[in-house]
Protein backbone atom coordinates (compact mmCIF):
# COMPACT_ATOMS: atom_id res chain seq x y z
CA UNK A 1 0.00 0.00 0.00
CA UNK A 2 1.22 3.78 -1.17
CA UNK A 3 1.97 5.00 2.20
CA UNK A 4 0.52 8.21 0.97
CA UNK A 5 -2.53 6.99 -0.39
CA UNK A 6 -4.83 8.34 2.56
CA UNK A 7 -7.83 7.98 0.07
CA UNK A 8 -9.66 4.67 1.63
CA UNK A 9 -9.43 6.54 5.44
CA UNK A 10 -6.20 7.18 7.59
CA UNK A 11 -5.20 6.03 10.95
CA UNK A 12 -3.07 6.85 13.81
CA UNK A 13 -1.26 4.48 15.65
CA UNK A 14 2.13 4.78 17.31
CA UNK A 15 2.75 8.51 16.90
CA UNK A 16 2.05 8.74 13.29
CA UNK A 17 -0.43 8.43 10.52
CA UNK A 18 -0.65 5.82 8.22
CA UNK A 19 -2.75 4.61 5.05
CA UNK A 20 -6.01 2.49 6.70
CA UNK A 21 -4.75 -0.79 5.50
CA UNK A 22 -1.76 -0.15 6.69
CA UNK A 23 -2.91 0.17 10.54
CA UNK A 24 -2.31 -2.24 13.15
CA UNK A 25 -2.18 -3.65 16.74
CA UNK A 26 0.32 -5.28 17.78
CA UNK A 27 -0.66 -9.16 18.07
CA UNK A 28 0.31 -9.02 21.78
CA UNK A 29 -1.68 -6.00 22.46
CA UNK A 30 -4.08 -7.31 25.42
CA UNK A 31 -6.94 -5.07 23.23
CA UNK A 32 -6.21 -7.98 20.75
CA UNK A 33 -5.45 -11.35 22.77
CA UNK A 34 -8.57 -10.51 25.61
CA UNK A 35 -10.64 -7.82 24.22
CA UNK A 36 -9.29 -5.47 26.36
CA UNK A 37 -9.90 -2.30 25.23
CA UNK A 38 -12.48 0.76 24.92
CA UNK A 39 -13.68 2.62 22.13
CA UNK A 40 -16.08 5.78 20.57
CA UNK A 41 -17.56 6.40 17.51
CA UNK A 42 -18.21 9.55 16.41
CA UNK A 43 -19.38 11.00 12.74
CA UNK A 44 -18.87 13.86 10.34
CA UNK A 45 -21.68 14.53 7.72
CA UNK A 46 -21.50 17.07 5.35
CA UNK A 47 -17.92 18.17 6.60
CA UNK A 48 -19.06 18.56 10.41
CA UNK A 49 -18.80 16.07 13.52
CA UNK A 50 -22.11 15.43 14.84
CA UNK A 51 -21.74 15.47 18.89
CA UNK A 52 -18.33 14.78 18.80
CA UNK A 53 -18.09 16.69 22.97
CA UNK A 54 -20.59 13.89 24.00
CA UNK A 55 -18.82 11.19 22.31
CA UNK A 56 -15.45 12.40 23.72
CA UNK A 57 -17.08 12.56 27.48
CA UNK A 58 -18.25 8.73 26.99
CA UNK A 59 -14.79 7.41 25.57
CA UNK A 60 -13.44 9.37 28.81
CA UNK A 61 -15.54 8.04 30.70
CA UNK A 62 -15.55 4.41 29.52
CA UNK A 63 -11.57 4.70 29.52
CA UNK A 64 -11.89 5.39 33.56
CA UNK A 65 -14.41 2.52 34.02
CA UNK A 66 -12.15 0.00 32.60
CA UNK A 67 -8.97 1.62 33.83
CA UNK A 68 -7.41 2.60 31.08
CA UNK A 69 -5.68 5.74 30.19
CA UNK A 70 -5.84 6.96 26.45
CA UNK A 71 -2.55 9.63 27.48
CA UNK A 72 -4.62 12.19 25.64
CA UNK A 73 -6.57 15.03 26.09
CA UNK A 74 -9.85 15.73 24.96
CA UNK A 75 -8.07 18.94 22.61
CA UNK A 76 -5.49 16.41 21.58
CA UNK A 77 -7.81 13.59 20.53
CA UNK A 78 -10.03 16.21 18.49
CA UNK A 79 -7.16 17.20 16.54
CA UNK A 80 -6.01 13.52 15.83
CA UNK A 81 -9.32 12.48 14.66
CA UNK A 82 -9.98 15.59 12.60
CA UNK A 83 -6.09 15.43 10.99
CA UNK A 84 -7.52 11.60 10.10
CA UNK A 85 -10.99 12.83 8.22
CA UNK A 86 -8.38 15.39 7.11
CA UNK A 87 -5.88 13.23 5.48
CA UNK A 88 -8.59 11.37 4.46
CA UNK A 89 -10.58 13.77 2.55
CA UNK A 90 -14.35 12.31 3.79
CA UNK A 91 -16.81 14.81 4.26
CA UNK A 92 -18.72 11.79 5.59
CA UNK A 93 -16.98 9.58 8.01
CA UNK A 94 -16.88 6.47 10.43
CA UNK A 95 -14.42 7.93 12.73
CA UNK A 96 -13.50 5.81 15.64
CA UNK A 97 -10.81 6.69 18.65
CA UNK A 98 -9.75 3.30 20.96
CA UNK A 99 -7.63 2.72 23.88
CA UNK A 100 -5.99 -1.08 24.19
CA UNK A 101 -4.75 -2.24 27.56
CA UNK A 102 -0.93 -2.77 25.45
CA UNK A 103 1.02 -5.26 27.10
CA UNK A 104 2.60 -5.63 30.30
CA UNK A 105 6.07 -6.20 30.50
CA UNK A 106 6.80 -10.05 29.56
CA UNK A 107 6.63 -12.31 32.41
CA UNK A 108 4.41 -10.17 34.21
CA UNK A 109 0.44 -10.48 34.03
CA UNK A 110 -0.03 -7.65 35.86
CA UNK A 111 -2.61 -5.46 33.66
CA UNK A 112 -1.63 -2.19 35.93
CA UNK A 113 2.06 -2.56 34.35
CA UNK A 114 0.92 -1.80 30.70
CA UNK A 115 1.26 0.59 28.86
CA UNK A 116 -2.24 1.55 26.85
CA UNK A 117 -2.08 2.56 23.74
CA UNK A 118 -4.43 5.22 21.77
CA UNK A 119 -5.62 4.49 18.25
CA UNK A 120 -8.10 6.17 15.84
CA UNK A 121 -8.86 6.07 12.72
CA UNK A 122 -11.60 7.54 10.07
CA UNK A 123 -13.17 5.80 7.15
CA UNK A 124 -16.34 6.73 5.00
CA UNK A 125 -19.71 6.72 7.27
CA UNK A 126 -20.66 3.34 7.54
CA UNK A 127 -24.55 2.17 7.67
CA UNK A 128 -25.62 -0.31 9.84
CA UNK A 129 -28.40 -1.25 7.56
CA UNK A 130 -27.88 -1.32 3.69
CA UNK A 131 -29.96 1.35 1.07
CA UNK A 132 -32.76 -1.71 0.58
CA UNK A 133 -33.13 -2.23 4.13
CA UNK A 134 -33.27 1.57 5.42
CA UNK A 135 -36.31 2.12 2.17
CA UNK A 136 -38.30 -1.00 3.42
CA UNK A 137 -37.30 -1.13 7.20
CA UNK A 138 -35.58 -3.51 8.47
CA UNK A 139 -36.56 -7.38 10.03
CA UNK A 140 -35.25 -7.75 13.53
CA UNK A 141 -34.83 -11.48 15.01
CA UNK A 142 -35.55 -11.67 18.97
CA UNK A 143 -32.43 -13.70 19.81
CA UNK A 144 -32.00 -16.23 22.80
CA UNK A 145 -28.72 -15.58 23.22
CA UNK A 146 -28.68 -13.88 26.12
CA UNK A 147 -26.57 -10.05 25.92
CA UNK A 148 -23.34 -10.43 28.67
CA UNK A 149 -24.96 -9.23 32.32
CA UNK A 150 -24.07 -5.94 33.18
CA UNK A 151 -22.54 -7.57 36.38
CA UNK A 152 -20.03 -8.65 34.40
CA UNK A 153 -18.49 -6.55 31.64
CA UNK A 154 -20.70 -2.58 32.45
CA UNK A 155 -22.81 -2.26 28.96
CA UNK A 156 -22.28 1.42 29.49
CA UNK A 157 -18.58 1.68 28.93
CA UNK A 158 -18.44 0.54 25.21
CA UNK A 159 -16.39 -2.53 24.78
CA UNK A 160 -15.79 -5.36 22.87
CA UNK A 161 -17.31 -8.16 24.12
CA UNK A 162 -19.15 -9.06 21.20
CA UNK A 163 -19.00 -12.44 21.23
CA UNK A 164 -22.71 -12.52 21.94
CA UNK A 165 -24.01 -10.17 19.11
CA UNK A 166 -21.73 -12.03 16.36
CA UNK A 167 -23.31 -15.14 17.48
CA UNK A 168 -26.65 -13.94 18.22
CA UNK A 169 -26.44 -11.97 14.35
CA UNK A 170 -25.13 -15.24 12.59
CA UNK A 171 -28.08 -16.84 14.22
CA UNK A 172 -30.76 -14.15 12.76
CA UNK A 173 -28.79 -14.19 9.24
CA UNK A 174 -29.42 -17.74 8.88
CA UNK A 175 -32.82 -17.30 9.96
CA UNK A 176 -33.46 -14.63 7.15
CA UNK A 177 -33.25 -11.80 9.54
CA UNK A 178 -31.43 -8.60 8.84
CA UNK A 179 -29.84 -8.34 12.31
CA UNK A 180 -30.48 -9.13 15.90
CA UNK A 181 -31.63 -8.22 19.35
CA UNK A 182 -30.59 -9.73 22.36
CA UNK A 183 -32.49 -10.36 25.70
CA UNK A 184 -31.29 -10.00 29.33
CA UNK A 185 -31.79 -13.12 31.57
CA UNK A 186 -35.76 -12.09 31.98
CA UNK A 187 -36.91 -11.92 28.25
CA UNK A 188 -36.58 -8.33 27.62
CA UNK A 189 -34.81 -7.08 24.47
CA UNK A 190 -31.81 -4.89 25.68
CA UNK A 191 -29.73 -3.62 22.24
CA UNK A 192 -28.24 -5.21 19.29
CA UNK A 193 -25.18 -5.14 17.16
CA UNK A 194 -24.18 -1.81 17.24
CA UNK A 195 -27.60 0.15 18.01
CA UNK A 196 -30.51 0.59 20.83
CA UNK A 197 -34.00 0.24 20.67
CA UNK A 198 -37.11 1.89 20.33
CA UNK A 199 -40.91 0.68 20.41
CA UNK A 200 -43.48 3.35 20.08
CA UNK A 201 -46.75 2.43 22.06
CA UNK A 202 -49.91 4.54 22.08
CA UNK A 203 -47.76 7.83 21.12
CA UNK A 204 -45.34 6.80 24.01
CA UNK A 205 -41.39 6.51 22.75
CA UNK A 206 -40.46 2.72 24.62
CA UNK A 207 -36.52 2.33 25.19
CA UNK A 208 -34.55 -0.23 27.86
CA UNK A 209 -33.63 1.96 30.77
CA UNK A 210 -30.65 -0.60 31.86
CA UNK A 211 -28.57 -3.25 30.51
CA UNK A 212 -27.54 -1.18 27.39
CA UNK A 213 -24.82 1.50 25.93
CA UNK A 214 -26.34 4.98 26.49
CA UNK A 215 -26.07 5.52 22.48
CA UNK A 216 -25.58 8.68 21.46
CA UNK A 217 -28.05 8.59 19.09
CA UNK A 218 -30.79 7.24 21.84
CA UNK A 219 -30.00 10.05 23.58
CA UNK A 220 -30.48 12.40 20.89
CA UNK A 221 -33.91 10.45 19.62
CA UNK A 222 -34.68 11.27 23.91
CA UNK A 223 -33.66 15.19 23.09
CA UNK A 224 -35.92 14.77 19.95
CA UNK A 225 -39.00 13.81 21.66
CA UNK A 226 -38.94 16.50 24.52
CA UNK A 227 -38.10 18.86 21.79
CA UNK A 228 -41.41 17.11 19.67
CA UNK A 229 -43.50 16.69 22.84
CA UNK A 230 -43.32 12.67 22.51
CA UNK A 231 -43.17 11.68 26.21
CA UNK A 232 -40.58 8.61 26.53
CA UNK A 233 -40.26 5.88 29.16
CA UNK A 234 -37.21 4.00 30.08
CA UNK A 235 -38.14 1.07 31.42
CA UNK A 236 -37.81 -2.48 30.36
CA UNK A 237 -38.87 -3.82 26.99
CA UNK A 238 -40.53 -7.21 26.92
CA UNK A 239 -39.93 -8.81 23.86
CA UNK A 240 -43.95 -9.16 23.08
CA UNK A 241 -44.03 -5.50 23.64
CA UNK A 242 -41.84 -5.10 20.51
CA UNK A 243 -43.33 -7.50 18.28
CA UNK A 244 -46.92 -5.76 19.13
CA UNK A 245 -45.62 -2.07 19.15
CA UNK A 246 -47.44 0.62 16.58
CA UNK A 247 -43.74 1.20 15.36
CA UNK A 248 -40.26 0.21 16.40
CA UNK A 249 -37.08 1.82 15.24
CA UNK A 250 -33.38 1.00 16.47
CA UNK A 251 -31.14 4.11 17.00
CA UNK A 252 -27.45 4.06 16.04
CA UNK A 253 -24.59 6.35 14.84
CA UNK A 254 -24.48 3.88 11.63
CA UNK A 255 -27.42 5.46 10.54
CA UNK A 256 -29.28 7.45 12.95
CA UNK A 257 -33.06 6.51 13.54
CA UNK A 258 -33.66 2.72 11.36
CA UNK A 259 -37.07 1.52 11.10
CA UNK A 260 -37.87 -1.58 12.01
CA UNK A 261 -41.04 -2.99 10.34
CA UNK A 262 -41.14 -6.56 11.21
CA UNK A 263 -39.78 -8.28 14.37
CA UNK A 264 -39.43 -12.48 13.98
CA UNK A 265 -40.57 -12.41 10.33
CA UNK A 266 -44.04 -10.81 11.40
CA UNK A 267 -45.41 -7.01 10.34
CA UNK A 268 -44.82 -4.46 13.40
CA UNK A 269 -47.84 -2.07 12.86
CA UNK A 270 -48.50 -1.31 9.37
CA UNK A 271 -45.21 -3.12 8.44
CA UNK A 272 -44.23 0.34 7.53
CA UNK A 273 -42.25 3.25 8.77
CA UNK A 274 -44.22 4.74 10.88
CA UNK A 275 -44.88 8.58 11.38
CA UNK A 276 -43.35 8.99 14.76
CA UNK A 277 -40.67 7.17 13.22
CA UNK A 278 -40.30 9.30 9.92
CA UNK A 279 -40.67 12.33 11.95
CA UNK A 280 -37.99 11.42 14.57
CA UNK A 281 -35.71 10.90 11.07
CA UNK A 282 -36.38 13.69 9.27
CA UNK A 283 -35.29 15.94 13.35
CA UNK A 284 -32.24 13.56 13.39
CA UNK A 285 -30.66 14.86 9.94
CA UNK A 286 -31.93 18.28 10.84
CA UNK A 287 -29.82 18.90 13.49
CA UNK A 288 -26.81 17.70 12.39
CA UNK A 289 -26.94 21.33 10.57
CA UNK A 290 -27.45 22.66 13.99
CA UNK A 291 -24.78 24.47 15.11
CA UNK A 292 -25.08 23.21 19.17
CA UNK A 293 -24.20 19.72 17.60
CA UNK A 294 -21.96 20.38 14.85
CA UNK A 295 -18.31 21.23 14.71
CA UNK A 296 -16.85 21.66 11.35
CA UNK A 297 -13.46 20.15 10.36
CA UNK A 298 -11.05 22.41 9.15
CA UNK A 299 -10.26 20.09 5.55
N1 LIG B 1 -25.31 -0.47 21.65
C1 LIG B 1 -24.16 -1.04 21.27
C2 LIG B 1 -23.76 -2.38 21.79
C3 LIG B 1 -23.31 -0.36 20.37
O1 LIG B 1 -22.15 -0.89 20.00
C4 LIG B 1 -23.72 0.91 19.86
C5 LIG B 1 -22.88 1.65 18.91
O2 LIG B 1 -21.91 1.17 18.39
C6 LIG B 1 -24.95 1.44 20.26
C7 LIG B 1 -25.71 0.73 21.18
C8 LIG B 1 -25.43 2.77 19.74
O3 LIG B 1 -24.66 3.83 20.24
P1 LIG B 1 -24.50 5.22 19.46
O4 LIG B 1 -25.86 5.76 19.29
O5 LIG B 1 -23.64 6.05 20.35
O6 LIG B 1 -23.87 4.89 18.15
Amino acid sequence: MNPTDFSAGAAWQRGAFVPIANASVPLTDWGFLRSDATYDVVTVWDGAFFRLDAHLERFARSCARFRLDPGRTPGEITDILAQCVRLAGLRNAYVEMLCTRGQPPWGSRDPRQAVNQFFAFAVPYVWIANEEQRARGLNVIVSDVQRIPPSSVDPTAKNYHWNDLTMGLLGALDAGGDSVLLTDAHGNVVEGPGFNVFAVRRGRLVTPREGVLEGITRRTVIEMAGALGIPVDLRALPADELRTADEAFLSTSGGGVLAVTKVDGRAVGSGRAGAVTQRLQETYWAWHRDPRYSTPVAY
